[in-house]
C-alpha cells in the first residue's frame, strides 16, 4: 500500500519515515507531495483554520486524498504550555509576531517569543505538552480515523541542543533532563507526540 504523507515540512516528513520504518512490525511504504508532483497551491494556507487538531488535520488530509486519490495522512501537531493556558495550541506555527523579532526566522522568533512570555517563570510552572494528531483518510470509503500522541515536557529558560526542529531546543524531556534538541531523533521518536500518534497509524494500518 501506497500511503501519501501530506505535509510541505521537510522535518516532520524525515520523521515520519524514520518511525514508521522503526515501527514494531512495520510501517506502510510513504510518499512525499513532491514524490506525487503535487504542486503548492495558496489555498495551503488556509486549511488549517480550526481549534482543535483533529479537525485541522483532517482538512489537510482531505484535501490532499481528494487531489491526489490516494490514501493519505496528514499530521498537525503543537505544543501547550499550561502557563499560558494552552497557548499556542494549533496556533503553534504562526505563534510569534513577526514584526516584533525583525531579522529572526520563524522558528527562531517563535522560540524567543515563547521564552519572553515565560519571562520570570518558575521552573515548576513551565509545564507543556507537544500535541500531534495524525489524520488518516481513505479517499474510496472517505473515512477518516484520527490518532493523538500527547508528549509531557517543560519549557527551559534558554535553548539547547542542536537536534530536531521547532521548539525541541526550548522542550525539556524531565525524565533524561536533556531537550528533544539533546535527544537523537530515534530517542526522540520513542517518547515523542509524534512517535506515539504514528505507530499507532501504523499498528491500525497493519490491522
Ligand atoms: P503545523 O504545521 O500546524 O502542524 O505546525 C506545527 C508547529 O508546531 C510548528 O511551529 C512546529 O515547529 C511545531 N512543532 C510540531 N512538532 C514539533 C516537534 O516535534 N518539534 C518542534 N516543534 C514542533
Amino acid at each position: 500500500m501506497k500511503l501519501l504523507l501530506a505535509t510541505r515540512s521537510t522535518h516532520k516528513a524525515a520523521e515520519v519515515v524514520r518511525i514508521f520504518e522503526t515501527a514494531p512490525g512495520g510501517g506502510p511504504r510513504v510518499v512525499t507531495l513532491e514524490d506525487e508532483s503535487v504542486p503548492w497551491s495558496a489555498v495551503e494556507e488556509s486549511l488549517e483554520p480550526f481549534e482543535t487538531f483533529e479537525e485541522n488535520a483532517a482538512s489537510k488530509a482531505r484535501y490532499f486524498a481528494g487531489l491526489t486519490g490516494l490514501p493519505t495522512v496528514a499530521d498537525d501537531s503543537g505544543l501547550e504550555v499550561m502557563a499560558l493556558d494552552g497557548r499556542p495550541g494549533v496556533r503553534t506555527r504562526r505563534f510569534a509576531p513577526l514584526e516584533r523579532y525583525p531579522g529572526l526566522e520563524r522558528d527562531d522568533a517563535n522560540n524567543s517569543h515563547l521564552l519572553e512570555c515565560l519571562r520570570g517563570v518558575a521552573p515548576a510552572g513551565r509545564g507543556a505538552r507537544y500535541v500531534c494528531v495524525a489524520c488518516y483518510v481513505d479517499p474510496r470509503t472517505e473515512d477518516t480515523v484520527h490518532f493523538r500522541g500527547e508528549a509531557p515536557g517543560r519549557i527551559v529558560v534558554r535553548p539547547r541542543g542542536r537536534g530536531g526542529f521547532g521548539y525541541d531546543p526550548l522542550f525539556l524531556d524531565v525524565d533524561t533532563n536533556r531537550t528533544y534538541a539533546q535527544l537523537t531523533s530515534d530517542e526522540k521518536h520513542e517518547r515523542s507526540h509524534r512517535g506515539q500518534a504514528f505507530r499507532e497509524l501504523a499498528a491500525h494500518l497493519r490491522s
